[in-house]
């Protein structure tokens, strides 16, 4: 789960990292009255699920309310990068003297928090990386022996001033906490940046929280249903479907992760977009798939359905019940496409053959079941 530029912020602040005062907009109007309650300048950014936000001219600087109220009514209803904006943060805007980069991320490779810092922060990570790499700094941290001096030290060793090296020492020790008691699986701030006052602060925040954690995690998982997530996601959640939108045509429903997301290589294969990614997980009873086709039909992108079912533990023909019944309970009108292998799958193709759904078809391999719903979604 990734959390909103504010929402990381708010997580930040919570374990002592300084960051700026601001409110949550929606509107110019609201914006004018943030910047108003904030005096001063201040900075509207668009809070949107990818980064490149300023770049897009999704932040930026206005000197009063009525500017923040203009520069409100350029950003909200942006497209940034598939993101279409609907709230805006407007924080106090500070001065800049220095970008720098720090982020602590989970390196599967090693199974260890990974520490990154280079004082050459405002742009994107991958570019320094691939420009500057001797200025980006790589410190591992075993989970066993937790954040030590030394890890420190090495990660600051570019840094030439103290104020700033034990400024940022402290934020480091704050974001590891934050990343080990958050579940995190990345912690970013960039920039991190020192004010011409030599005081530093996370200017931008970027959190990804471990989905397997949220139940321990409900004040994270709280921020989730706050508005701004996917609402259709929020709805497959409610229903206990595994679902991921994606932004193509075809609906894509299958029995285990592998499996749905090889059906997903398929469609594309066959020439399609696949319009999301649902997995009914190992049970296919007919209330999973009710609810998975219930998610799936509430997607007005989805001009066919591909489901494909191998059946282990789930029986095919109980799958099939599930299909019609959910058939008969959504009304459901988009073509379906249907392929059925595995235990029982005779009896399963035999139940929707009789049943003679208009909408129904069933074929005999995935890829022709993908290449039937390509040509019915066109
Ligand atoms: P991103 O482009 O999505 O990563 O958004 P950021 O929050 O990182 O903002 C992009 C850039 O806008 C930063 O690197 C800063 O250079 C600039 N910026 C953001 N906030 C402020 C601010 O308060 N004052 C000034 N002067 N620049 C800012
Ligand atoms: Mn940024």
């Amino acid at each position: 789960m990734d959390l909103f530029e504010y929402q990381g912020k708010e997580l930040l602040a919570r374990f002592g990292i300084p960051v700026s005062t601001g409110r949550l907009v929606s509107s110019p109007d609201e914006a004018r009255e943030a910047a108003r309650e904030l005096g001063g300048e201040v900075v509207v950014k668009a809070q949107v699920l990818t980064g490149g936000r300023g770049k897009a001219g999704g932040v930026k600087l206005a000197a009063d309310p009525e500017e923040a109220a203009a520069r409100a009514g350029e950003i909200l209803g942006l497209d940034i990068r598939g993101h279409v904006v609907t709230r805006l943060w407007v924080e106090t805007a500070s001065q800049i003297a220095s970008e720098y980069y720090l982020s602590v991320a989970l390196d599967r490779g090693t199974g260890q928090a990974l520490f990154m810092f280079t004082t050459q922060g405002g742009v994107e990570i991958e570019q320094v990386a691939a420009e500057a790499p001797d200025a980006l700094v790589r410190v591992h941290v075993d989970p066993l022996e937790g954040l030590e001096p030394h890890h420190l030290r090495e990660l600051l060793a570019g840094v030439a001033s103290p104020g700033e090296i034990e400024q940022i020492e402290q934020i480091a020790e704050s974001l590891y906490r934050c990343f080990v008691e958050s579940d995190a699986m990345l912690c970013e701030i960039n920039p991190l940046i020192v004010t011409p006052a030599g005081e530093v602060r996370a200017l931008d925040a970027k959190v990804t929280i471990d989905d397997s954690a949220l139940w321990r995690q409900p004040d994270i998982a709280e921020l989730r249903d706050s508005g701004g997530g996917d609402p259709l996601e929020a709805f497959a959640r409610e229903r206990g479907v595994i679902y991921v939108k994606l932004d193509g045509t075809v609906g894509i429903l299958g029995n285990g992760a592998g499996l749905s997301m090889s059906t997903v290589d398929v469609v594309v294969v066959a020439g399609g977009r696949p319009a999301n990614f649902c997995d009914l997980g190992g049970g296919g009873s007919a209330e999973g798939v009710v609810a998975a086709l219930e998610v799936i039909a509430r997607d007005p992108q989805v001009h066919s359905i591909l489901f494909n079912i191998f059946g282990g533990i789930t029986r095919c023909d109980e799958v099939a019940r599930g299909i019609l019944a959910a058939l008969e309970e959504t009304g459901l009108s988009v073509p379906i496409v249907v392929r059925l292998d595995g235990t029982n799958a005779e009896e399963g193709r035999r139940i929707l053959a009789e049943a003679a759904r208009p909408n129904l078809e069933v074929e005999p391999t995935m890829l022709d079941a993908a290449r039937r719903a390509v040509e019915l979604a066109a």
